[in-house]
């Protein structure tokens, strides 16, 4: 299932494309019928917080690597500026990744019983899912 959200499919069902348009997921998934937010209006959080945390450890391992790489005398102007753009940049690219990313491990936490399934092919309203018993 992580494999899949790695590859940007559904992390159910492996179908491709999942997204509507970079970092929007679709409204449901194809083949399985999936919708992606699985009827929570602040799914996303989950998301940024798998990028902020997948971005800052991308981070910190590329300073990390200069800094050894360079010692002992790092360019640290250089450092900073480049840490910036790569802060920013990585946190749009990876943006995709942690959205399936977070659906991958909701799902594995959460996983589908057959009543969210019909929930998900019949349209249902958000508060007309059946939640799994925990
Ligand atoms: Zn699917």
């Amino acid at each position: 299932m992580l494999w899949r959200a790695l590859r940007l499919s559904c992390p159910n069902c492996g179908a491709r494309p999942i997204f509507a348009r970079f970092g929007v997921l679709a409204s449901r998934c194809g083949r399985c019928g999936l919708r992606p937010e699985r009827g929570e209006g602040d799914y996303f959080i989950g998301a940024y917080l798998i990028n902020l945390i997948a971005v800052e450890l991308l981070l910190a391992l590329c300073v990390l690597v200069v800094v050894v790489s360079t010692w002992p005398s790092p360019p640290w102007t250089v450092l900073m500026w480049v840490s910036a753009v790569l802060m920013l940049g990585g946190a749009v690219a990876c943006y995709p990744f942690a959205k399936t990313l977070f659906l991958a491990v909701d799902l594995i936490i959460r996983p589908l019983s057959p009543e969210e399934m019909a929930w998900h092919w019949d349209d249902g309203a958000p508060g007309e899912r059946v939640l799994p018993d925990r």
